[in-house]
């Protein structure tokens, strides 16, 4: 087994799962506990906020830097998706991360690999509906990295809120005895929600971005008050529209839990809401959520 490389800032850089797993080992007989954070890289202070939680719920981090082509159709961003692995590195380092898993493609599908993992109705709904490969995708290579890593708990942004459902799911149905943590989004001044793929807005598109924040926390207050689901989130549409997106993929006031639709009227009473949505601007495809309730 190759030996992990060790940067003078401490943090252990491993690329395959044989040094994962040898980290991991150690650990467990050392009896500490291991907090996982999945990153496709290009790292910002959303992602950071991740590690500082693990690192509050763990005794050890790790996280992986794996841009995971199977989460991408065709026609995406694959080949143009920022890579910085160096900076990252660097970046989770000073957060107080100990080891980074730097797969090469062949550690995470070896060759003639098949095996894909699926979940089920929740997977095809919202974001899946749109980008039908992308949740196998994620769960195919969170599997993985849970096998790989072993970790005691795993912690995802909700920034990235159905995938964070999609997770709990396939580790409650799959019997990973690992605890997962949803983490805050973390916002720019504006309240757009930091994402690696930012970069990709022009200084014009940057300053209209901030209306997607703005139109989901005006609907939440609409949805407290009693105002129905269908005329918030079709007014919610237009007020994108009419700042720049050019095209909404959805906005949707689902139950926070189980993401089922909550009808059309007004919200129920003291069920805890999330309203979700993905717009265009540009080029660039943006998502955000935000929790609502009526009380
Ligand atoms: P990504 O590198 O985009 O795949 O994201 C890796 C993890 O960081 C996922 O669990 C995301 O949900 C999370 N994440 C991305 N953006 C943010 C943010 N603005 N705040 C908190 N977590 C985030």
């Amino acid at each position: 087994m190759a030996p992990s490389s060790s940067p003078p800032h401490g943090i252990e850089v491993a690329r395959t799962r044989d040094e994962v797993r040898a980290f991991r080992l150690k650990l467990s007989r050392e009896g500490q506990t291991l907090g996982l954070v999945p990153t496709m890289g290009a790292l910002h202070e959303g992602h950071l906020s991740l590690i500082r939680l693990a690192a509050r719920e763990a005794d050890v981090v790790a996280a992986s830097l794996f841009v995971n082509p199977t989460q991408f159709a065709a026609h995406e961003d694959f080949g143009s998706y920022p890579r910085r692995e160096s900076e990252d590195i660097d970046m989770l380092a000073a957060a107080g991360c100990r080891l980074v898993y730097c797969p090469r493609l062949t550690e995470i599908y070896p060759s003639g690999d098949s095996t894909r993992v699926r979940v089920g109705a929740l997977s095809e709904d919202l974001e899946g509906a749109i980008r039908p490969h992308f949740f196998e995708g994620v769960a195919s290579v969170v599997t993985r990295l849970f096998a790989h890593l072993g970790p005691d708990l795993a912690v995802f942004g909700e920034k990235d809120y159905q995938q964070l459902l999609v997770i709990r799911t396939l580790t409650r149905d799959l019997g990973f005895p690992i605890r997962i943590i949803g983490g805050p989004t973390r916002r720019e001044p504006d309240g757009l929600a930091m994402s690696s793929r930012n970069a990709y807005l022009g200084a014009a598109e940057r300053k209209q971005a901030g209306a997607l924040p703005a139109a989901l926390e005006q609907a939440c207050k609409r949805l407290a008050d009693g105002e129905p689901i269908n005329a918030v989130c079709e007014k919610a549409g237009s007020r994108l529209l009419a700042a720049g997106f050019s095209s909404v993929d959805y906005i949707e006031a689902r139950h926070a839990e189980t993401l089922s639709p909550l009808g059309t009227g007004s919200a129920p009473y003291g069920v805890p809401g999330r309203i979700l949505a993905a717009a265009r601007l540009g080029t660039t495809r943006l998502i955000d959520n935000l929790p609502f309730q009526r009380s």
